[in-house]
């Protein structure tokens, strides 16, 4: 790490607002703008990091050859939705989500390099929903799980934990390293709600048993529970499991007030857990740790939430 370097940087362009999904639809470019206004507003201590377009060869580390050519294939016949679920996309998605999966890996570049400490990515279309050959849940490609498989592809890390704190479960990140030690995975999520995945019970399969942790929370409960299973649940688990980079799938949908979630955490809740995300990554890893926005659809709770997030890094 640089002495005299900025610590937090934060990733966000216009470029995703082109990825249109269609009138009324709550993925929307206007909750992406609102929050690009409110990252306008951060002081110039926190640096703005570039991105750039995902190869094809990067997408695949995370998904199969077929489904690439089919999101590719989709857009450039002008569908409205990919025909593997409920992600509705048009022509420009495909590029906008190479956009968005290599804004990620620029972000886990700029950390590893020491420039920086930590990242937010602001992209869009989210990616946690995405399996390794399926498109749902609004997602084309699974950003935080390509950007796993690059740092121990291309920078020879180890291990890399993976905290989803979006509203919903991370069932496309669960499958892709359900049986692989070298990814933790855990997701705090509302449960009984869409894709209805995310059983406690599911913990792993074969050499992956035991590196996958869901904690499913109450209809309507409180940050407060949240941050009391960072205590008992995820903190153990991130101290037990050691790694050497933190990914966050940061979904704001959590969010008292959000259109589409249940739960009823608040600027505060999003504050505390980035505080604590932050602590064990410079207990085990360097601080090193890149944040990456899946859901959030009250565009001003979206913006205020990740703007709590973005402050509590630094
Ligand atoms: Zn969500």
């Amino acid at each position: 790490m640089n002495e005299d370097c900025q610590s937090v940087g934060v990733h966000y362009h216009s470029c995703y607002e082109r990825h249109d999904t269609g009138p009324g639809h709550p993925e929307s470019a206007a909750r992406y703008q609102a929050l690009e206004a409110a990252l306008e507003t951060l002081p110039a201590s926190v640096a703005r990091v570039g991105g750039r377009k995902a190869s094809v060869a990067e997408i695949l580390l995370a998904h199969e050859h077929y489904y690439h050519d089919l999101v590719y294939r989709s857009a450039e016949t002008f569908a409205d939705k990919l025909p593997t679920g409920d992600t509705a996309i048009c022509e420009e998605s495909y590029e906008v989500a190479l956009e968005a999966a290599g804004a990620v890996l620029a972000a886990t570049d700029a950390v590893m390099r020491g420039d920086l400490q930590s990242v937010f990515c602001a992209v869009r279309p989210p990616g946690h929903h995405a399996t390794a050959t399926r498109g749902m849940g609004f997602c084309i490609f699974n950003h935080v799980a390509i950007a796993a498989r690059y740092l121990q592809s291309r920078h020879g890390l180890m291990k890399v934990a993976i905290i989803d704190w979006d509203v919903h479960h991370g069932n496309g990140t669960e499958a892709i390293f359900i049986e692989d030690p070298s990814v933790l995975y855990i997701s705090l999520h509302e449960a009984n709600m869409y894709p209805y995945t995310g059983l406690a019970s599911e913990q792993g399969q074969g050499a992956g048993q035991g590196f996958n942790l869901n904690i499913p929370l109450p209809h309507h409960s409180e940050g407060s529970l949240a941050l009391e299973e960072w205590e008992n649940q995820i903190a153990p688990a991130i101290d037990d499991f050691k790694p050497d980079f933190i990914l966050i799938s940061a979904g704001f949908d959590a969010r008292v007030d959000d259109p589409i979630g249940g739960l009823r955490w608040t600027d505060d809740t999003f504050a505390a857990m980035t505080r604590r995300a932050r602590s064990l990554a410079a207990r085990w890893c360097h601080g090193r740790l890149v944040s990456v926005l899946e859901g959030g659809y009250n565009p001003g709770g979206l913006a205020s939430a990740a703007l709590a997030h973005v402050r509590a890094l630094g």
